[in-house]
């Protein structure tokens, strides 16, 4: 396939400084809205029939299996999946879109949008759940559209660079990581929830700002992030220099590493004797390695919801203190903030049907969204109590703006803690709760919150999209959030010296707590304490070490 393509380079921009070679691989959405040559209406209609026969085959196959295993009432589900491949206001959609000339994809996918989008609207709780199956049902026939992909098949068990539209933090915590080389996307930015993922499984991505097709699915490509670039069918040459060139950055970069692992026991003290705790973000247990391996002094960001992302229905509070105790006890006595659920925006769950939103950053998301699902949020604040009895757990609130928000959550947190003492479930009664400054609110009001909670950690992503007013997973105003971080970082100084006049503590856990050239700065402001991805950690060390 490679020779009958020219080379092409895409522009945009780069995620961590690596490189990769490798196959392209599509995602079933990115195929849906860049497809430029359907098969024409016939030929995408029968791709359609072919899918939805396909689909209710393995739906049926599902439903049997299920009832054998969990009985006919668990099985139920299917049959409603069964019954919406039916629905005629589902096919009427799509097949409009098809006779409009739309691949197969786009129909399945417009249709999935618009319907599930009218149902999650509607007051009836059963109809709104309806949402998420159409979701579902729409999902399964896109992944069969895909699985037709020939390319995307011959790729699946080697490694790839994935080519999406866009990928939601939950696609991204989806993936399997062990054939990924590189991530590429069209939408997003350096801020967005994906770039921040990628950052931490060390992998190098590139938010493009030129357009290149789907039929370049399957080529080699040479994703180089530092210089923002992917090369789209290069010549053999060009593939043995790019491979060379990254085999001499990896040793370079290895070399770097094993200088800087010999920091990793040493206190970040600045020269003119600050301390600052060096923290790790991390997504759950399985990046705790990595973060001890890179000397962490704590986690400073457990972002927990990564871990009902990864998950078809919400995990319960034993699932939750299991993965909470496995840090807890992993980080052994150093102190592991546990942000609660952040869900809403970007990060959207089937299970929970959310209406629809005009502006989702500007809406019911973190607090907001858990003070509405009161149960919901309850089993996660129990599930933090008891693992606070394995470990030095805090629990840290997202998205605050207002003191009551704080106080309503507190009247929660001490309801939980009432529920564990009639258990007799142990869990530290002094446990340290703190909130997140990623709203101008929070930064303004942060003398009135530092009475009512114990720390507070700077969301540097968030701060800029609200203090800017510019989404940070708008490619078109990425620039803007790189090049326009004063406002920020005055307001980042004025709450460090409200918080440190109280007493207070605080830490940055945003993205900017890994740029370098804004280290001094933060020390300047005796922040005490700043999070980065595992990757990051070390460098920041020695550069902390290296300031005033
Ligand atoms: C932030 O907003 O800076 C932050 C750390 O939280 P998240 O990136 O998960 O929104
Ligand atoms: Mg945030």
């Amino acid at each position: 396939m490679t020779t009958h393509l020219k080379t092409k380079v895409v522009r945009g921009t780069g995620i961590g400084d690596g490189c990769a070679i490798g196959n392209l691989r599509f995602l079933h959405t990115s195929i849906a809205k860049t497809r430029e040559k359907g098969m024409g209406i016939d030929g995408e209609r029968a791709r359609f029939l072919d899918a939805i026969e396909a689909v209710k085959r393995s739906i049926s196959h599902l439903q049997k299996t299920a009832e054998e295993d969990i009985g006919a009432d668990a099985a139920e589900i299917f049959a409603i999946h069964a019954m919406l491949l039916e629905d005629e206001d589902l096919l009427e959609r799509i097949e409009a879109s098809l006779g409009d000339g739309l691949s197969a994809e786009g129909a399945v996918e417009a249709a999935s949008d618009a319907l599930s989008g009218e149902l999650a609207a509607l007051d009836d709780p059963y109809l709104r759940a309806r949402a998420a199956d159409v979701r579902d049902v729409c999902s399964q026939l896109l992944s069969h559209l895909s699985g037709k992909n020939e390319a995307a098949d011959e790729n699946t068990s080697k490694p790839y660079i994935l080519v999406a539209e866009d990928l939601t933090p939950s696609q991204t915590v989806g993936l399997d990581r062990s054939t990924l080389l590189g991530f590429v996307t069209f939408e997003g930015s350096p801020n967005s929830h994906t770039a921040i993922l990628a950052r931490a499984m060390g992998i190098p991505a590139l938010v493009c700002t030129g357009e290149f097709s789907n039929l370049y699915d399957g080529t080699v490509a040479l994703l180089d992030a530092a210089s923002g670039s992917l090369t789209l069918s290069p010549s053999e040459e060009e593939q043995s220099a790019f491979a060379t060139r990254c085999a001499k950055n990896a040793e370079m970069a290895q070399e770097r590493e094993q200088k800087l692992h010999t920091l990793r026991e040493m206190p970040a003290v600045t020269m003119g004797g600050h301390r600052v705790l060096m923290y790790a973000n991390v997504g759950g247990e399985e990046e705790i390695d990595a973060a001890l391996s890179q000397g962490a002094d704590g986690i400073g960001l457990l972002r927990s919801e990564f871990l009902y992302l990864s998950l078809d229905r919400a995990p319960d509070e034993e699932q939750l203190y299991h993965s909470y105790r496995t840090v807890a006890e992993r980080m052994q006595g150093r102190r592991v903030v546990i942000r609660t659920l952040d869900i809403g925006a970007d990060k959207q769950v089937s299970y929970l049907t959310l209406p629809r939103e005009e502006n989702p950053a500007l809406g019911l998301r973190g607090v907001r969204l858990c003070l509405r699902e009161r149960t919901l949020f309850c089993e996660q604040i129990r599930a933090i109590l008891r693992a606070s009895a394995h470990g030095k757990v805090a629990l840290m609130l997202p998205m605050i703006v207002s003191v009551e928000e704080v106080r309503a959550c507190r009247e929660l947190i001490a309801e939980c803690m009432q529920a564990l003492s009639l258990r007799g479930q142990d869990y530290d009664k002094d446990m340290e709760i703190g909130i997140m400054i990623e709203t101008p609110a929070a930064a303004i009001l942060c003398r009135e919150l530092a009475a009512e909670v114990d720390f507070f950690s700077v969301g540097t992503n968030d701060l800029l999209q609200y203090t800017l007013a510019a989404d940070r997973q708008n490619p078109h105003v990425a620039e803007l959030c790189r090049t326009c971080r004063e406002p920020v970082l005055r307001l980042v100084a004025a709450a460090s010296d409200a918080i440190h006049e109280r007493g207070g503590w605080i830490g940055i856990c945003g993205e900017l707590a890994a740029d370098l050239s804004l280290t001094q700065r933060f020390c300047d402001m005796r922040v005490d304490e700043l999070s980065v991805s595992a990757p990051y950690l070390l460098e920041l060390r020695e550069r902390v070490l290296a300031c005033q």
